[in-house]
């Protein structure tokens, strides 16, 4: 039986004539730090939003911890931290009350939540802005405030739709240092994200997405031997020769 956290099993998504997600397929077990990498328009979003449930599939199956997302999305929900690319947060709650809501919501007893919040504002640096409406947040606080948010509840899954986009580099460098951490407690993580410089020293495994469906799936030592054999000096260099042929030319003048 696998031991995967996520399962996914011939994924498609379809908007009209646009086939997004192709017959995708994925394994994600505990401990895992995925980079989910591919060109603007590979699918990443709509895959992840399949996964959390805010899409419905036009064909295969999602299971995050056994339980089939078409089947049970609820319960689903409840195993899934998402951060979305598209920020949905409550604009006029304060920060510390926007993570009460949601802690409250997932069932955090009051005094985790009181402990994991001081822990997560403070890593991030929003410990002096958690009285402050979230409307007067900008746009770097407002991420963090949402990672915060997905992390408060501990769900065995985490899903960041770049997430690290509008981040200054010391909440880089420590949200970084937090997910390592998360994914060494047992959780899994599937992060998208072109910043491939950091993937390649954050991610235990990277799967590249182009045209809807993986193109390469590299856990650690694979991505190592490539990068020391020189086959692929850099993960970029892996990026651009795999997503070459997906690569629309420019039109002729
Ligand atoms: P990016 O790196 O730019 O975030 P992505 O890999 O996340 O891209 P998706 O947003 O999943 O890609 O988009 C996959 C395809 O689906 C693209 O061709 C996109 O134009 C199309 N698409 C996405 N959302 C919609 C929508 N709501 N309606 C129609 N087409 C959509």
């Amino acid at each position: 039986m696998s031991d995967a956290i996520l399962r996914v099993e011939g994924l498609v998504k379809r908007y009209r004539t646009i086939t997004a997600v192709d017959h995708l397929q994925l394994e994600v077990r505990p401990g895992e730090l995925v980079g989910f990498i591919g060109p603007n328009g590979a699918g990443k979003t709509t895959t992840m939003r399949c996964i959390a449930g805010q899409l419905v599939p036009d064909g295969g199956e999602v299971w995050v911890g056994g339980v089939a997302v078409t089947q049970d999305p609820v319960g689903v929900k409840g195993k899934i931290g998402y951060v979305p690319q598209e920020l949905e947060l409550y604009a006029y709650l304060t920060g510390e009350e926007f993570l009460r809501f949601v802690g409250d919501l997932r069932g955090v007893p009051r005094e985790a939540q009181e402990e994991r919040m001081k822990h997560l504002l403070d890593l991030c640096e929003l410990s002096h802005a958690r009285d402050r409406l979230v409307r007067e947040y900008s746009g770097g606080m407002a991420r963090k405030l949402a990672i915060c948010a997905a992390l408060l509840a501990e769900p065995p899954l985490l899903l960041l739709d770049e997430s690290f986009v509008g981040l200054d580099p010391e909440s880089t460098h420590a949200i970084q240092g937090l997910l390592r951490d998360y994914c060494a407690r047992g959780h899994a993580i599937l992060l998208s994200s072109h910043i491939l410089d950091m993937l390649e020293r954050l991610c235990t495994r990277v799967v590249l997405v182009a045209a809807g469906k993986v193109q390469r799936d590299l856990q650690r030592d694979a991505l190592e031997a490539l990068f020391q054999s020189g086959e692929h000096p850099t993960l970029t260099d892996l990026y651009l020769k795999t997503t070459a042929p997906f690569r629309r030319t420019p039109s002729a003048p």
